[in-house]
């Protein structure tokens, strides 16, 4: 494989070697007797006998010869997929060459053998190229061809949906991202900034049996960005598990993973986790904004009248309060939110999460590891010697986890933390069912929080609706009579869905003396609701009429969410 002409100066060759010290005279006679027997070329059986490296021979040749030679391995971010790709893998591998890039219009190639003159013809033939020999090492040419070339050209896929306007980009990001060469990791970037650019939440790679989606997650709900073929499928989610640090060669078994975006001097976290299902592994990117001040409960959309009420109950130094609804109603952000609000250097500040969606520069977070026995309640005590001023506790799941929140609290401690119901009145019931004693509750409550989340109106789109066929129920006839009343159109802006963002609303049942008095008595939760009525509570359906008669959001989405 070396070359018609250094067999012909093998003996120049070896003594070249001896005379540059490259190998001993000794090692050259040896190898002289070796060649008697087998005929194999001198250079083969120098680098078998390891007396010299494939490397340094080459290089050596390279230099005697005026030969180019290339490292492959030191050249990486040269390496120019696109020319690599012009010929086939099987090709490569056999023919031991490895296009690297465009040269003055011409095709370096690097090759175990630069004076092959059919090889080069074939090469100029298979690419449309002139090709520039560069000499190289067997073991270089073939980590190079299994690191950089694909197969089934799945590369050329990756390129052509690259090139598809589904994700091309408007940004000077993108710019950063087209000058990348990889064409699949300029696509897993592209996917990601996208999601970002759309304000999504999540990204979902989903295989399916012929084909495979990516889907976002924006303003909670999930929708399908586009499809790839599956030979890309298999390349992107290699590339996310390389990107945030999983087991390549694990397929079957879930992983999780981390990485950060720089978008514009923020800092996004991604959280990457892995699921095998039957069409191939699952992956999903949940994207985490570090800018803290999104939490905010003004600007979550807490009216004044209920900011005045909720303000004044998280400012008391001890008490619980509770936010409570349904999974992605938002109340984690409420909750740190309100913790934003709160925080002082002096205050010492612990939570219990499961799991912690942002880490916060000042408070003392921790992730509840069932695995080694770290649960909410084994977390709370341990965290309780440390004797903390306020505590965020994730969410009550179980009666352990109650009581010492309701003991925290009256132990002179403000405790914020999360059930799972659909109102305010009926967390008090949820508290006597999991078998906490009604004087503890009366004292130990401060305020609940029932809220969801609506989808705000696109202001770019949206239009007054003609209200003409549209009976408003009575509960918010009031709120609404006379209102301008918008619904959505869809414009390229909201991504045709008319809707851009969210906004919360807020039910607030304070815990009155007249309300304390009931829970004593373990009083139903209808007629808790009424006395909190009357004491000024508003249900969540009013809330979200207001935000209809204020133009945020439309009637369909209050009666999606709230009804
Ligand atoms: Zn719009």
């Amino acid at each position: 494989m070396i070359g018609e002409e250094f067999n012909n100066s093998k003996i120049k060759i070896g003594e070249l070697l001896v005379k540059n010290n490259l190998i001993t005279q000794s090692q050259l006679q040896e190898a002289l007797e070796i060649q008697k027997k087998t005929g194999k070329k001198i250079g083969e059986i120098l680098i078998e006998e390891n007396y010299i490296s494939e490397y340094e021979f080459k290089n050596f040749l390279s230099l005697q010869k005026g030969y180019k030679q290339i490292n492959l391995s030191k050249i990486s971010n040269e390496i120019d997929v696109k020319a690599s790709n012009l010929i086939s893998k099987e090709y490569a591998l056999k023919m031991k060459v490895f296009p690297f890039k465009f040269e003055n219009e011409m095709l370096a190639v690097a090759t175990l053998d630069p004076l092959n003159i059919y090889l080069n013809d074939e090469l100029r033939m298979l690419t449309g190229y002139e090709v520039e020999p560069y000499i190289s090492t067997n073991k270089d040419i073939e980590v190079a061809i299994r690191t950089y070339m694909s197969d089934e050209h799945s590369l050329k896929e990756v390129e052509e949906i690259t090139k598809d306007l589904d994700f091309s980009i408007e940004d000077d990001l993108a710019e950063d991202i087209d000058l990348q060469k990889n064409p699949l990791i300029r696509l897993a970037n592209q996917i990601i900034l996208k999601a970002i650019m759309m304000r999504a939440s999540d990204i979902h790679i989903e295989p399916q049996e012929k084909h495979c989606l990516v889907r976002f997650r924006i303003d909670g709900i999930l929708q399908v960005i586009r499809e790839v073929p599956k030979t890309v499928q298999r390349l992107l989610i290699s590339r996310y598990k390389i990107m945030s640090g999983m087991d390549i060669t694990e397929t079957r078994l879930p992983q999780d993973g981390r990485s950060s975006f720089n978008y514009h001097n923020r800092f996004i976290d991604l959280r990457f986790a892995s699921l095998p299902s039957v069409f191939g592994e699952n992956i999903s990117i949940r994207i985490l904004n570090r800018e803290e001040s999104i939490f905010n409960l003004q600007n979550l959309g807490m009216p004044e009248r209920e900011m005045d009420v909720y303000g004044k109950v998280i400012k008391q130094p001890y008490g619980s309060v509770i936010i409570t609804g349904p999974t992605g109603s938002g109340k984690t952000s409420t909750l740190y939110a309100s913790l934003t609000q709160i925080s002082t250097p002096e205050k010492k500040i612990y939570t219990v999460e499961d799991p912690v969606e942002y880490k916060f520069p000042h408070i003392m977070q921790v992730q509840v590891n069932q695995k080694i026995g770290m649960s909410f309640a084994a977390s709370l005590r341990a965290m309780m010697r440390s004797d903390p001023d306020i505590i965020m506790i994730g969410e009550i799941r179980d009666y352990e986890t109650a009581k010492i929140a309701v003991e925290a609290s009256i132990t002179g401690h403000l405790v914020l933390t999360t059930l799972h119901t659909n109102d305010a009145p009926s967390s008090v019931a949820r508290l006597f069912e999991m078998g906490i004693e009604p004087y503890m509750i009366a004292s130990a409550l401060r305020c609940v929080v029932a809220q969801r989340l609506l989808r705000r109106l696109c202001p770019a789109c949206k239009k007054e609706a003609d209200m003409s066929n549209i009976v408003i129920s009575d509960e918010v006839f009031s709120i609404l009579k006379d209102k301008k009343i918008y619904e959505k159109t869809g414009c390229s802006q909201c991504n045709n869905t008319g809707y851009l963002g969210r906004v919360g609303i807020f039910s607030v049942l304070l815990v009155t003396p007249r309300i304390r008095k009931m829970i004593l008595d373990k009083s139903g939760t209808d007629a808790i609701e009424n006395q909190a009525r009357q004491d000024g509570m508003r249900t969540l359906l009013e809330s979200a009429a207001e935000k209809v008669a204020d133009g945020i959001t439309s009637l369909e989405e209050m009666y999606r969410v709230v009804f």
